[in-house]
């Protein structure tokens, strides 16, 4: 049987969104529970990647099944697609997996052309209603399908009013509609080359496949990008029977939340606009009302409504957004899925629904996105500080934080100015989708118009960022580059601060303080904790660090970068003295002097972390970002090692490598430096048997060997350490157990690993390297012209920040697998970047590491991933 690649509406569930897209999967499980809606069907996610597979185009086998399925809804409608009588009008529209608000296009009123629109002015008995339908498709269909430029309709469209004298395009009539349609047509025919389509069924299959194309668009791909979605994934596309909004004074169409997004609290949320399409909603265009004053207008619809929103909650048990009109007092769903929201009503909602028996805890931990969890480590106002600016304007507080900085009109200037390192808040009427990249690069967004539901506030939620919006009290001149607030000029040479937990904006800078987390945090997290098996510590090099971590939930450390303890001013000359030295003594009276430091840099470490497990790299500097470079460096430190600045450069010259990061660095240092791990063992081994008799705990601190890539590297080394510790222990008359293991971090160790597993006390997986040299990308100049990757889609992410699990991943495995024959107890984690990141750390609880370390901030979101790890597949027995 041949695939199929079109379902109608009641042939799906909401099990099959990963086929329907998001959208369609919830239209069709709406269908199958009884909510109104109006009918249609779903051209599936396989057929789009056909759809590129096959060359960018739909083949005869989609287009034909696509016609059968609309010979189908016709019947079940009782209305003729592009038919004299009755005809069928639809929507067609995107819809991926995972929600992408905005990010890819929408056609409405299809179906219209010089016949059906005269029999849609006959049947709602409004011939301007029709017209307008008709001048509005006609230009959707233009900008989407033909990609004829929208500013040159809009132009005629302008040139009309002036011509009527008219300001809003509700003035016009129905006369001028039908006159705006012949121009709007004749635009076409000489753009073109030829009519605008009359026939609906050539409309929906070229609208189908502008769809597919507008998955590829550069906004919907940078979209992706952020939210980890593979392009992979395709968008399916939604072909539904057209309700109308905008029909008169008993239709109107809204957005809707079941809980409020920004807060999370229990009352249903929800905003519309009598006589408008839901476009005129989302856009922002008009300011619309709540919800509450339909109750008064339409009492029956408002009811229905209310139940209606109450009923998709309990049938999903999530928060749902929703889309909805009425057309003619009879109200219809257009769309559900569960809703974006802030942190903070994230975190609110899903505590709130464990405690009404709506979800279970385990439940509980799936509704929240980890990544979600940074933004609530967001900064708020200095309140004093606050005290002292002016409030110029209150807006919707659309998406909390603070924020502060000089103001940038447009999404590319946003994105310069960022880039070359100002802050900026970009202010705009209104944004659209095509603004994302200036919205990702600034640090708050202010709109003059729109609601909580416009496309500023949706985005800027989903990405944590601070957003007022609908700040009717601005104007906004952007050719001019300036924003008048009462009476005063603002220019891009001026400060604002925005508060978008209140919506307040102010006038000038003001300080803002580290966030404070309580209430449902720690019982969320608490939950969390409950469940997950993989441990989370941190990777801290300094006492502050290390505290911060541990009040974020770190377990321990996992990661103490020695070479970052040398970076300060103070620090880094004998660090310099160290690596210039050309012998062993010189070596050691740097050494001398590096000692204290590191011994006193350790006791604040254990400290922090009371009595919790600490691990200590040895040092791993790729030499080229400690030598000195400036001639003034050069010369002080020949005075001081006593040597000319001739013979120091020549030093210098001769350490020069042309690959650093493949360079002497890591256990290489040790190995041809012994005094070098000698020193470090004195410094570790000392620090902690005295932090362990002055608080009385029993500290065992696991030494850890950088950039092992065969077991005699580590036996070398680690022979020093355990010659080294253990003399010291003796020494001292101390009790004190001590661990030596290694990274795993260059492909041969893997290869290998059980043999390494015999030296080794325990595997900490260093990903940032292990996938530098899987790939055999250099960590410092891949980035550049990694950009062209993802520009191409050859790939899809960064290999450096999500964890390549095919490849890079199946290295950890391995050596997992390979370690653990030989000692199974071993005790595996990884402290690359990859640590924090949440898909990557699902992969390491699969692959059985203990624990997973990574930066203070990302603690919560590892903490979180890691449950939600656990969950979705168990350990626990
Ligand atoms: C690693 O390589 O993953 C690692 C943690 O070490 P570094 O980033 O210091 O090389
Ligand atoms: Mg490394």
């Amino acid at each position: 049987m041949s695939k199929k690649y079109v379902y109608l509406f009641k042939e799906g569930n909401t099990t099959m969104k990963n086929l329907l897209g998001g959208k369609g999967a919830n239209l069709s499980e709406m269908k199958n529970i009884g909510i109104p809606i109006p009918d249609g069907f779903v051209v599936t996610t396989e057929a789009c990647n056909k759809y590129y597979d096959d060359g960018q185009k739909l083949t005869s086998e989609v287009v034909d099944e696509i016609q059968r399925t609309m010979d189908t809804l016709e019947k079940e409608t009782g209305k003729n697609f592009g038919g004299d009588t009755n005809p069928l009008l639809v929507s067609v529209r995107s819809g991926a997996r995972a929600s992408m608000p905005g990010m890819m296009d929408t056609i409405l009123n299809l179906g219209l052309n010089d016949k059906t629109v005269e029999v849609l002015a006959k049947e709602s008995g409004s011939e301007r209603f029709a017209y307008d339908s008709y001048r509005r498709f006609i230009m959707m269909f233009s900008d989407v399908v033909i990609e004829l430029d929208k500013q040159k309709f809009e132009k005629i469209l302008e040139e009309m009013k002036e011509e009527k004298n008219v300001e809003l395009d509700t003035e016009l009539t129905a006369e001028d509609l039908k006159d705006l349609v012949k121009k709007f047509k004749d635009f076409y025919r000489e753009a073109k080359g030829e009519e605008f389509p009359q026939d609906a069924r050539e409309q929906l299959i070229e609208a189908v496949t502008a769809v597919f194309r507008s998955w590829d668009n550069p906004r919907a791909n940078v979209y992706r990008k952020l939210n980890d979605i593979p392009s992979r994934w395709g968008t399916a596309v939604n072909v539904q029977e057209m309700v109308f909004g905008n029909m008169g004074d008993t239709s109107g169409s809204g957005v809707a939340f079941s809980r409020n997004p920004a807060t999370g609290e229990h009352k249903i949320y929800a905003e519309y606009l009598m006589n408008a399409q839901g476009e005129d909603v989302v856009a922002g265009i008009r300011t619309p009302r709540p919800i509450e004053e339909l109750e008064a207008q339409m009492p029956e619809v408002y009811k229905e409504f209310m139940d209606i929103v109450a009923k998709l909650e309990a049938h999903y048990k999530d928060m749902q957004d929703m889309e909805f009109t009425f057309e003619d007092g009879k109200l219809y769903f257009l769309q559900t899925r569960n809703g974006k929201r802030t942190a903070q009503a994230a975190l609110k909602i899903a505590v709130d629904m464990v405690e009404e028996g709506i979800v279970n805890k385990e439940k509980a931990i799936l509704m929240m996105d980890p990544k979600q969890l940074d933004t609530l480590l967001h900064p708020t106002f200095d309140a004093d500080d606050m005290g002292h600016h002016e409030v110029l304007v209150a807006g919707l507080p659309a998406s909390p934080g603070a924020a502060t900085g000089k103001l940038a009109f447009t999404a590319q200037e946003a994105k310069d100015r960022h880039e070359a390192g100002e802050r900026v808040i970009l202010v705009r009427q209104e944004t659209s989708p095509e603004d994302i990249e200036g919205m990702i690069a600034a640090e708050g967004i202010l709109t003059v118009r729109g609601g909580m539901t416009s496309h500023a506030a949706v985005v800027a939620r989903g990405m944590g960022t601070c957003c007022v919006v609908g700040a009717g009290g601005i104007k906004v001149n952007e050719e001019k580059k300036t924003m008048t607030v009462n009476g005063k000029v603002y220019t891009t040479e001026d400060f604002i601060s925005i508060d978008g937990s209140t919506g307040n904006v102010y006038d000038g800078e003001i300080e803002s303080n580290e966030p404070e987390i309580s209430g449902h945090f720690e019982t969320f997290m608490g939950w969390a904790d409950e469940f997950r098996t993989l441990k989370v510590r941190t990777n801290a090099d300094t006492p502050h660090d290390a505290e911060q971590a541990v009040k974020f939930g770190a377990e321990g450390i996992g990661l103490t970068r020695t070479e970052h303890m040398f970076f300060a001013e103070d620090r880094i000359f004998p660090m310099r003295q160290m690596i210039v030295a050309t012998t062993e003594e010189a070596r050691r009276t740097a050494l001398e002097k590096i000692l204290p430091m590191q011994k006193a840099d350790f006791k604040g470490i254990y400290k922090a972390m009371e009595g919790r497990a600490v691990t200590i790299r040895f040092l791993d500097p790729p030499l080229h970002e400690f030598l000195p470079t400036h001639q003034h460096e050069i010369k002080q430190l020949a005075e001081e090692l006593k040597i000319t600045e001739e013979h120091l450069n020549g030093v210098i010259t001769d350490l020069h490598e042309f690959n650093p990061m493949m360079g002497h660095r890591g256990c290489r240092l040790a190995v041809s430096y012994p005094e070098i791990a000698e020193m470090q063992t004195r410094a570790v081994i000392e620090a902690a048997i005295e932090v362990n008799e002055e608080n009385g705990w029993s500290i065992v601190p696991e030494i850890m060997i950088p950039l092992v890539g065969d077991v005699n590297e580590l036996k070398y080394v680690k022979s020093i350490v355990v010659k080294v510790a253990d003399q010291i222990i003796a020494d001292r008359g101390a009790k004190l157990d001590y661990l030596v293991g290694t990274m795993i971090e260059i492909p041969r160790a893997c290869v290998t690993a059980d043999e390494i597993a015999k030296e080794a006390e325990f595997f900490s997986f260093g990903t940032n390297d292990l996938t530098q040299m899987a790939f055999g990308f250099s960590r410092d100049d891949a980035g550049p012209f990694l950009k062209h990757y993802y520009d191409k889609k050859v790939y899809d992410f960064d290999p450096f920040a999500k964890l390549d699990q095919e490849g890079v991943g199946q290295f950890v495995k391995m050596a997992v697998e390979k370690g653990r024959s030989v000692k199974p107890n071993l005790k595996l984690g990884v402290c690359g970047e990859h640590g924090g990141d949440p898909s990557s750390v699902e992969f390491f609880h699969n692959v059985g590491l203990d624990y997973v370390s990574c930066s203070p901030f990302r603690v919560p979101v590892a903490r979180l991933a890691a449950a939600q790890a656990e969950v979705r597949n168990p350990r626990k027995k």
